[in-house]
């Protein structure tokens, strides 16, 4: 099982950092019943992991507000109607299908793509004063 701390990508944006529970508070409510112990992970793995001292199983901690990730991140995600969004929280996304229905060669669109990816950004900025959530919930983007 993997329990992923509240994001600001929900479809009613009532993401508010109160309703959050913090994966250490998850961390610390099954511990205090069940101990685990942490399973080495890949530093590219999202989730932390740990297995269960006295019985069989493991559970997974995801916690992108409190202990982000992004460092490690080298996804991008192709929307279903054609738009590349080089983070989740992308204020905004890039059009490929116009290129992928267009006269667009392979190397123009493999170009595009590089382009694109060099503008990923270094993070979420959540935890920043200034962050704005993102235009697209994550309905729209997939997981
Ligand atoms: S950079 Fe964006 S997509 Fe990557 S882990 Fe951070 S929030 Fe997620």
């Amino acid at each position: 099982m993997r329990f992923i701390e509240f994001m600001p990508l929900d479809a009613d944006r009532a993401w508010n950092r109160d309703l959050m529970v913090p994966a250490a508070e998850v961390y610390k409510r099954i511990s205090a019943k069940w101990p685990l112990i942490p399973v080495v992970h890949e530093r590219s793995e999202t989730a932390r992991k740990y297995r269960f001292a006295d019985s069989r199983g493991e559970i997974g901690l995801i916690a992108p507000v409190t202990q982000p990730f992004c460092g490690h991140c080298s996804r991008i995600r192709l929307t279903a109607d054609g738009k590349l969004r080089t983070c989740l929280f992308s204020k905004d996304d890039h059009d490929l299908k116009s290129l992928l229905r267009g006269a667009a060669t392979d190397r123009e669109i493999g170009d595009a793509i590089h382009a694109i990816v060099d503008q990923k950004e270094k993070g979420h900025r959540i935890n920043e004063p200034d962050f704005v959530a993102p235009s697209r919930t994550m309905v729209f983007i997939g997981g």
